[in-house]
Parts: C-alpha cells; structure tokens; sequence
C-alpha cells in the first residue's frame, strides 16, 4: 500500500495543527500558507533515518506528525516540506519495571484503554487524549488531567528512541546518575529528532476512586488551599480549582458562548448576542468584577483520589481537612463525579463560536505559588482588555503550580479579529511574563510563542540553537517551529547571581549559591523550620556545584514522587562565559529540559552558580511513595556518548575529549 501521498485533501489536512488562529484565518477564508508537498508514513526507524537523509541531500524540511491536535502551530511550515506522519509506528510491549515500550504514533486513548484492560496505566490523561499520540506528548512535553499523583509527560518518559536530523538513529535513556539526554528530546517539538519509540513508566491500574469538591470565597483561597495539600505531600491524582466565571459556567457544565449559540432562535439573533457579549470585553470585565464581589464570589475545586482504597481513603480525608481549614465548604461528589465523566469532552467547543465569526483559545503558564496569584490577577486584567476570560488551576506541585486560562473574542473597536487575538495574546503572554509565570507549562511553543522565547529563557535560546546545530546541522526538521530566528534578547548577558541564599516560604523554594556546600546549606534551611530532601547519600562537604554535575546523590527516588522537582530553576556560566539564567518554575514546557546539559555532566560545559532547590516543611507528611522497580541507571551507549559530543563541540568547543561525563559513566 502506498505509504506516501501528495493527493490535495491530505495536503489540507495536514497543513497545519488545531493552533486557534489557523481557524481564525479558515473562517475568515484568508490566504493560508504553503500546503506541504507529500505526507509520508514510515513504519520503522530504518525508513525515518533514510528520509531524513535524503531531506537533508534534497534540501526539503520535515514536519513530524503525531495527531495534529497542538494548539501552538508546531504543524505547519513554507515551502518545499514534507510531513512525517508516524502512526504506522505504534506497536507495543510491557517490559519489566514495569515500563511500557511504544511506537511514537501510538493513539492515547487506545493505547490507555488496552493497558487497563492488562491492569495497567501511563497516568497521562490529556483532554486530548482521543486525538494525540505518545510521540506527540513527549514533543510537546504535555500533562495529562492526573499530574497531581502521575507527574508531567517528562516524569514518566524512561528512553526516547529518535531520528537526529544528522539521519543518526539514537536512544536516550533516562538515569538518576550521570549523563541523562533524554530531557533535552522531550519538548523538543520536532526540531531536534523525529522520535520513533519512547518507554514510559507504567502504574497499576488504580482500584478505587474518590471525588470531593469544595467551595472557596474567593480564588485566591482556593489556589491556598490547593498549595497546603501539594505541600503536606498529598498527591490527589487531579485537583481542578475554577475562578468564579469559569466555576458559574463549570457548575452549569457549560460554557457561555455556546450556551448562548445554543439558545433557541434565530441564528441571526443568537450569534448578534453572542457578539454583543463578546465585543464589548472591557465593560463585561468590569460588570464581571462588580458581580465577584457579591453575587458570583464563588471558586469551586474538584478533586479526584485514585490509588488502592487504604490510601485513596487516607488521602481523601487528608485533603478535605485541609480544605476545611482553609475555609473551603464540602460540596459533596457531585462536581467531581459529574466532571469525570465528561472529562473529555470540556474542551471540543469551538465550533459554535468559530461558526459565529468568534474565537477562542486558551493560554497555559506556570510559575511558583508565591507569584500565583499574581499570575492570575495579572492575565485577567491585560486579557480583559479584548477578550472575554476565565481561569481554572489544573495541575499542582509542591513549589507551584499551572494557571489555565479560556478567553474568547471577536473583531471590534475597529480591529478584526486577527487584530484582537494577536492583541490579547501579546498582553498575555506580557503580562504572565512579568508577573513571574513561564511562557508554558504543557502547550509548548511551536510557531505562536516562538518570538517569545528569548524573553523566557535569554541567552538559553542560543543553546537550544547550538544544540540544534549539533543535531540537526542542515535545519531540515521543523524549521520555524520552537526557535525564533537570533535577536538581541538572547545576547544580553545577566548580571552575575546574588550571593546571598534566599527563602521563598511561600512556594518551598531556597536559591543558594553554587560553592555553598550541602552541610551549609542543609543547616540554613533547617534553621527557617525546612528541610532539604536528602538521604545519608548526600555528602554534604560537597559543594552544590559539584553535587548538582555528579547528578544530585542522594535526592529522592524521582520515581517514588513523581510530582517532586529535583532544580527548578538555575543560574549557570557556560565554559565561554555566557550566562543563562531559568527561572524558577514547578514545571514548563520551552524546548529542551537545559539542566540536563550540568546534572550529572561533571561541569563538561560549564557550571552552576545559583540552585533553586524544593524544600518542605519540618512537619509535613510527606508523599506516599509509588514504587517501581524499573532500571534506574542504565549503561550509557555509543550513541549517547556521540550525540553528547556533537554537543560539547557545539557549546564548549575547548573541552577535552577525555573529560566528558559519558566516558565518567560508561559501562
Ligand atoms: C481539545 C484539546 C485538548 C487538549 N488538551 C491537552 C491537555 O490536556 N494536555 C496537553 O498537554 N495538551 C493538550 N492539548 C494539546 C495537544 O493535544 C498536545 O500538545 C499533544 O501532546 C499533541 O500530540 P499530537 O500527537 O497531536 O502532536 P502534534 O500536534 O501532531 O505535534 C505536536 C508537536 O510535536 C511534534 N511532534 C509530534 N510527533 C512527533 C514525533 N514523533 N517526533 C518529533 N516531534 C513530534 C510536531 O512537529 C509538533 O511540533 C489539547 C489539544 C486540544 C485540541
């Protein structure tokens, strides 16, 4: 059978991926791009590596394809592009940890409904799980709706077996010790590898599920409460905390533009007040407002236990007591319950609105509790301005957690409506960033955020790029998509770090210099009523620097608490002197995970100067660890070795041969 097709409506179909403004210029029949020449299918990593070097002798690009169902236009592309589509590649096997062995073009809910079936889960339940591949949930570095006792896509990944676009066949598998490539694929979005296999952590299927849901006064009480229970070590598999609006329409199970498209009547006159509502956001914001403050004060949270009915027991009375304390009042199953079972279908309600010459979108960031609500105060203001928008929290950890805003739109004040959309996401995207949030937490970049990324990440968009030009030399993968072309942005040097340790008791977070050893470092913490999380493993004469490029000793198990962030943030000095700084934040989703390029590396190119580290309180419970008795520290392969210097070469052209991490870890 033919397993390559130029036919027009394949070529349609797969232009481009389900990023809202590529609806916007549909509806509005506006010229798109350049649809791309053939879609192909490979079936084997054999056939992948022969495409991608014969693109790279032709010159043509190559778009990776899972399902299409990002949202960041990471599908799309000029001229002279070729789609790889790899859902031909989706067999599968469970091997011991237990760990599951998948081709990249697995279908989600397929694959979830057959491992159930064997008494298994992955625990990623994207919204979009009926249209997503494994393949794209790594590229994208997505959650699914269960991070709360699962983790992120990136806690669950234990190889990636990938196409680098030097044709090379790789597989990076993950370790808890010494070289560790694998994050550095994951959310690489198609511009580093095609990705053809990935192995992911399997669970027992849970046995019992409990639901609550509670009502707060306001948001910010809720977004409180929420912080307490990640920070006790509780680890409900979903807490879902909705703003006022969205618990107004969340409580009806609805959402306001289409229920207003559903109204009965004429089609001229539903969509007419569909458009008043819409096209006049400033003074809806403010009517919102004045409505919070008496009659819509309410936020509601949802939460979903699952486990084995001792804990789910344990932990389900845990969390409700906490709730209480914090001024939540029970609303019994009801929400909860009602929300699973149409878990997901919440989020396939666009047509409506783009049928009625609307849009909408959503906007996910991340950042550390104690910047949350600011976050969310922030975004809705500058969102307000040209958009209707609600919010919801939707994945929690113990240092932060996701903001999740829904807004809708339509041209007005003269502007059409690609003017509004563009408008609203820049003063989002503004107005998350200097609030403290990350550009994403599960979206990604793709072509939307791409000229964002040097706000985020500095003089660490220059390392993605040299980890391109180490990987992918001929820029024939995805081109376009994650890296935005070079700018000032990622050549303005920061300032060398503070010296001085600093406490966010807030989020749990220490920032501690790099030469401070862990014994310092242990007592500074314990004497403000925290503690680090290390075993006897840690030697603590060691500095954080050398600790943090042998790969972090005696931290915990990452797999008994998946939830836990071993460094959320750094300041690090390449061998150059380029400095890059990532900021704090529980999770993210901006490319390639760059600590990997210092944990576990021996300082190969360069090193830490500043640690962001997660600490918990003195008295806290503590997680309920999930075992797992997969391989932690696998032998480093030639593959790896060679891809690492490719890497070295790029980033820090000096290093000796000898010195790198993977002749320190091989064997
Ligand atoms: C209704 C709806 C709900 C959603 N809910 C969620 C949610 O709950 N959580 C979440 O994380 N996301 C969600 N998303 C976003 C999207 O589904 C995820 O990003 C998903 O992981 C994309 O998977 P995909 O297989 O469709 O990838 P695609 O859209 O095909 O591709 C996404 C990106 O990854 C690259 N890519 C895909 N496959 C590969 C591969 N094998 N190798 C290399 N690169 C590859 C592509 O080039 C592209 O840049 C939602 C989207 C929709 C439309």
């Amino acid at each position: 059978m033919a397993r390559v097709s130029v036919l027009r409506p394949d070529l349609e179909a797969y232009a481009r991926d389900l990023w809202p403004r590529g609806l916007v210029e549909l509806a509005a029949g506006h010229a798109r791009g350049p649809l791309p020449d053939a879609i192909v299918w490979p079936e084997s990593i054999d056939e992948v590596s022969a495409l991608v070097r014969l693109a790279r002798r032709e010159g043509i690009a190559l778009v990776p394809f899972g399902a299409g169902s990002g949202v960041c236009g990471g599908v799309r592309g000029g001229a002279r592009r070729v789609v790889v589509d790899t859902k031909r590649m989706s067999a599968w096997a469970i091997r011991p940890g237990p760990e599951l062995d998948v081709g990249a073009g697995a279908l989600g809910i397929q694959l979830e409904e057959a491992l159930l079936e064997r008494g298994y889960t992955i625990g990623h339940y994207p919204s979009s799980i009926l249209c997503s591949t494994t393949g794209g949930w790594v590229a994208a570095r997505g959650a699914g709706q269960c991070s709360g006792r699962y983790g992120k896509v990136e806690d669950m990944v234990t190889f990636v077996e990938a196409v680098l676009g030097t044709g090379e066949p790789v597989c990076f598998r993950r370790r808890t010790s010494g070289l560790d490539l694998a994050p550095l694929l994951v959310g690489s979005e198609g511009t580093l590898g095609v990705i053809t296999r990935v192995g992911l952590r399997l669970h027992p299927a849970p046995t019992t599920r409990a639901y609550a849901a509670f009502a707060f006064d306001d948001f910010e009480r809720g977004i409180e409460a929420v912080r307490l229970v990640f920070q006790e070590g509780l680890r409900p598999a979903v807490t879902r905390l909705y703003d006022p609006l969205d618990t107004l329409l969340f409580v009806h199970g609805e959402d306001a533009p289409r229920r207003i498209a559903k109204e009965p009547g004429p089609v001229g006159l539903r969509a007419s007040a569909l458009r008043a509502v819409l096209g006049a956001p400033a003074a809806v914001a403010r009517a919102l407002a004045l409505a919070e403050r008496t009659l819509l004060s309410r936020s509601a949270l949802i939460v979903v236990h699952e486990g084995d009915a001792r804990s789910v027991e344990r932990e389900a009375h845990a969390v409700a007591a906490i709730c209480r304390s914090a001024g939540g009042r029970a609303l019994g199953e009801g929400p909860a319950r009602a929300w699973f079972r149409r878990r997901y279908s919440v989020s396939y309600r666009q047509s409506p609105l783009f049928r009625g010459g609307a849009f909408s979108d959503t906007m996910e960031v991340a950042a550390p509790w104690a910047r949350v609500p600011e976050v969310y105060r922030a975004v809705r203001r500058s969102l307000g301005e040209h958009v209707l928008v609600m919010a919801h929290l939707s994945h929690a950890y113990p240092d932060g957690s996701s903001l999740y805003f829904t807004f809708a739109g339509v041209e007005h004040g003269g502007r059409d409506a690609f003017a509004v959309y563009d408008d609203a996401w820049r003063a989002a995207l503004a107005a998350a960033m200097s609030a403290g949030a990350t550009l994403s937490h599960h979206h990604g970049v793709g072509r939307s955020k791409a000229p964002r990324l040097p706000a985020e990440l500095g003089a660490g968009v220059a390392v993605i790029r040299a980890l391109k030009a180490a990987w992918d030399p001929s820029g024939v993968l995805n081109p376009g998509a994650l890296i935005p072309p070079p700018s000032d942005a990622e050549r303005l040097e920061p300032p060398p770090p503070p010296r001085e340790p600093f406490f966010d008791a807030v989020s749990g977070l220490v920032e501690l210099p790099g030469d401070m050893t862990l014994g310092e470092a242990r007592a500074w913490v314990e004497a403000r009523g925290h503690v680090l999380p290390l075993s006897d493993a840690a030697k603590t004469d060691l500095a954080i620097d050398t600790w943090i490029a042998r790969g972090m000793p005696g931290l915990p198990d990452r797999y008994a608490d998946p939830v836990y962030t071993p460094l959320p943030g750094f300041h690090a000095r390449l061998h150059d002197g380029r400095r890059i700084v990532v900021r704090p934040s529980p999770r993210r989703a901006v490319g390639p995970d760059l600590s990997a390029l210092f944990v576990g590396t021996e300082g190969a190119l360069g090193r830490i100067e500043r640690a962001v580290l997660v600490v918990s309180r003195k008295d806290a419970r503590g997680a309920e660890p999930l075992p797992w008795s997969g391989e932690r520290n696998p032998p480093v392969g030639a593959d790896e070795r060679a891809a690492f210097a490719e890497v070295l070469r790029n980033l820090s052209p000096s290093a000796v041969p000898g010195s790198s991490p993977s002749d320190a870890t091989s064997g």
